[in-house]
Parts: structure tokens; C-alpha cells; sequence
């Protein structure tokens, strides 16, 4: 059965390379949000002659949805012949913005040197088209499996996924008794399982102050010298401490596998002037400042404990500063997501890299968020990893490509794993 399975995965190479091509040809660029009623029809015509049945649905009311760039997914269904559990792969259909330096067509799925060339191409494409080639070599292997099989092409995980993932667990589609196993294939590598990823807390601090003339600063306050002793305080006793501390979990790259803060941006004084404005700015005391932070934390820290930290720094900058007024805005946070290595998922997929690879797998957990994280805490399913191929270093970056092998390694997997998660059931 698992020779067959893998030869049948094995004969679709040349299909899993088209389709892989096919969806990198559809722009499907987020921001704004393109063509992803286009990338849903196209799906939707590949897996209703697979016997899936398909449901369009757009997340209407969801952040950036609208009649310009409406938030389209697709959940794809195919029951087995007997009730039994759902295991469903769902990938992002969205890519991120090309930028410069590439070298090819960053639509037109170049194939060189045993790789597919491509914005989209590891992230996420190349695992979508490998999760479909699974889903088809196994139903031709055993039509008469028990349970169900879940193929999805969610909207907008490059801006949150509130328009995708988070919008369909709402209502259900992440969740028992519908689902059971979910596998996210982003571009982890063939050979390691993703239980989760670090916490995530973003936040705007706004130190203000008053304008006055610049050619006497003494009548006014400087906001922004006031947000520069903050952030001196931050490169003190901040930086330092928050490497220090390490986590259990296994976060890769080894870098992250700490604490974390970025300084997202920092805009201090009067807005800048528009493009059209040639002429020189006006003397201005700054009475206002502004920092975006993006904390990553770990799940050994209490999410209260990682505000306050931040907090209690403030209060110390500002005891001792004039003049010193602040606010702190919460924008989000994410607890951090660990799914446990016995969960059922994870231990299929664990076989499965064993049979086809001959090696056991690394169990990884990611330094930021993906669409796990609705699953999770909306859909409250936790037997649910990432496992796909590819690089995840090339995400986001020019001539972003997928290596045919991987692809090819990883549907086995995939495809195995199905078998292995609906034949106990
Ligand atoms: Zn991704």
C-alpha cells in the first residue's frame, strides 16, 4: 500500500510542476489583495474534477474586505464512504509584495536546475499544489477510505489573516466535528514538523510634548529627546535581558530562540511634507513621538509580565524627566501555540517522514505567527502542525524558488500521512 501510494505520488510529478506553475501565474498579491476570486475559481475547477465539492465563500465585514478587493476563500470536501474524521490542508493563497533584484519572471514559474522560480513559489504555492497532489494520489489508491479529506485556499495570512483563516474558524470550519487534523504546509522543510510559534504583542508608544519655536526650545518640550532617553533606557536594560532569556521551545533559527524586540518604526515632530513640497521645513519643536514595537515572546513568559516589562520602563524614563506624558496602545497580541509532539497529526506525519525520507523528523516551532494561531485559539483545535516544503529563508525574497525533489518528498509524506490518520478511524 505505501510503495503504491508513493508511486502514485511519484507519477503526478509533471502535474504537480504545472500546477505549481499555474497557481504562481495568478498575481495574487497581498496588500491589496488581488485575484483571489481568480485563484479560487481556478482551484475550485481543479478539485471538483478530483470529486471535491467546493464552497466560495468571502469574508465580507472581515479588515480590507470590499467590493474593490473582496476576500475570497475556497474549502474543498471530499467524503470518503463511510462517517469517520476530516483531515484538511489548508494553504494561504496570497503572496507578498515582488520588490527588486529578481532575475526572472517573478510570475512566469521559470523551472531551473530542478527548481521552480517564483513570487509565492515556496511560500506558499509550491505546498498548496504539493497538499492537492497528495490528496489525489491517495483517493486514487483507496477510493473507499473512511472520513473525509479538506483542501482550503485561504485569503490574507501575509496581513494577518483576518479575511481568511480567522473569518472561516468563526464560523466553524477549523473545528470538530467538521475537522480533526489540520496540516498547514508552509515552507518549513521536507524533513521537520512545526508545533507552533513564539507570542507576538504589537503596541504603539506616544510620548508627547509641546511645540514651541526651534530657535528657543527652553519654551517648548522636546518629544522627541524624551523618546530617545527611552529608548537609551531600552538599549540599557532592556535589550540585554530579553536575550538572555531562552525558551524550551524548539524556535528556529537558533537567533530566535529568545526573547525578542523590534522597533518597528519611530516618527517624531510634524508629519513629513508631501512629495510635491520643494521647499524647507518649518522651526518646530517636536511635540510628539511615536514607536511601533513588535515584542516576540515565549511561552515561558506570562503575557502581563511582558507588557508590564515595557510599562514599568516607561514609568522609570519618565520619573525622571519633566514634562514626560506617554501612552501605551495596544494593537494585538498572540499567545504563543504549541502543539504537543504525541498529537495524532504530528505523529503521522513523524511515520511519514521516516518511511519516505529514512530519517526522523526536527520538530521546530516558528519565530513569527501564521494562520495556526485562529485554528488554535477561534477554531480551538490543537492537533494541527505545519509541515511543507521548501525554504524558509527564501519567503519574501527575490527569486524566491521551490526545489521539484522536495515537492515531490513531501507530497509522500503528505500523502501518507492521509492514509495513516484515516485508516485508524
Ligand atoms: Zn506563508
Amino acid at each position: 500500500m505505501i510503495e503504491r501510494l508513493l508511486s502514485e505520488v511519484a507519477g503526478r510529478r509533471g502535474d504537480l510542476i504545472e500546477l505549481t506553475r499555474k497557481l504562481i501565474a495568478i498575481p495574487t498579491l497581498n496588500p491589496p489583495g488581488d485575484n483571489y476570486r481568480e485563484i479560487c475559481e481556478f482551484l475550485r475547477a481543479r478539485l471538483q474534477r478530483s470529486g471535491f465539492a467546493t464552497e466560495l465563500l468571502r469574508a465580507e465585514g472581515a479588515p480590507a474586505d470590499s467590493e474593490r478587493y473582496p476576500r475570497w476563500n475556497l474549502i474543498a470536501r471530499r467524503e470518503g464512504i463511510a462517517p469517520g474524521e476530516c483531515v484538511h490542508f489548508n494553504s494561504h493563497t496570497d503572496v507578498v509584495a515582488v520588490g527588486s533584484d529578481w532575475t526572472v519572471d517573478p510570475f512566469g514559474g521559470e523551472i531551473r536546475d530542478g527548481r521552480i522560480f517564483g513570487r509565492g513559489a515556496c511560500d506558499m504555492k509550491g505546498g498548496l499544489a504539493a497538499s492537492i497532489i497528495a490528496a489525489e494520489a491517495f483517493i486514487a489508491c483507496s477510493p473507499d477510505y473512511r472520513g473525509a479529506i479538506e483542501i482550503s485556499g485561504t485569503a490574507d495570512e501575509e496581513s494577518g489573516g483576518y479575511g481568511g483563516v480567522a473569518w472561516l474558524a468563526e464560523r466553524g470550519y477549523f473545528s470538530p466535528p467538521r475537522v480533526h487534523h489540520v496540516i498547514i504546509p508552509e515552507p518549513l522543510n521536507k524533513n521537520r514538523i512545526c508545533l507552533g510559534h513564539r507570542g507576538l504583542w504589537w503596541a504603539e508608544l506616544e510620548i508627547s510634548g509641546r511645540i514651541a519655536h526651534g530657535s528657543m526650545p527652553f519654551l517648548g518640550d522636546c518629544a522627541v529627546r524624551h523618546m530617545s532617553a527611552t529608548i537609551a533606557e531600552m538599549e540599557e536594560s532592556l535589550f540585554p535581558k530579553l536575550a538572555e532569556r531562552r525558551t524550551e521551545m524548539p524556535v528556529v533559527p537558533e537567533g530566535a530562540r529568545q526573547s525578542t524586540l523590534n522597533i518597528n518604526s519611530i516618527h517624531g515632530g510634524e508629519p513629513e511634507p508631501a512629495k510635491e513640497y520643494s521647499g524647507y521645513p518649518a522651526s518646530c519643536v517636536p511635540d510628539r513621538c511615536r514607536i511601533v514595537l513588535d515584542r516576540r515572546f515565549l511561552a515561558e513568559e506570562p503575557i502581563d509580565e511582558v507588557k508590564n516589562e515595557i510599562r514599568s520602563l516607561v514609568r522609570k524614563v519618565a520619573a525622571r524627566r519633566q514634562g514626560f506624558e506617554w501612552e501605551l496602545r495596544d494593537f494585538y497580541d498572540v499567545d504563543p501555540v504549541l502543539t504537543d509532539r504525541q498529537a495524532p497529526v504530528a505523529q503521522a506525519v513523524d511515520s511519514a517522514i521516516e518511511r519516505v525520507l529514512g530519517c526522523s523528523p526536527d520538530y521546530v516551532v516558528s519565530p513569527g505567527t501564521y494562520d495556526q494561531k485562529h485554528i488554535d485559539r477561534i477554531g480551538k483545535l490543537k492537533n494541527c502542525i505545519a509541515y511543507g516544503p521548501g525554504v524558509l529563508d527564501l519567503a519574501h525574497q527575490p527569486d524566491e524558488w521551490i526545489g521539484i525533489d522536495d515537492m515531490v518528498d513531501s507530497a509522500g509524506v503528505m500523502a501518507l500521512a492521509i492514509a495513516a490518520l484515516l485508516r485508524e478511524h
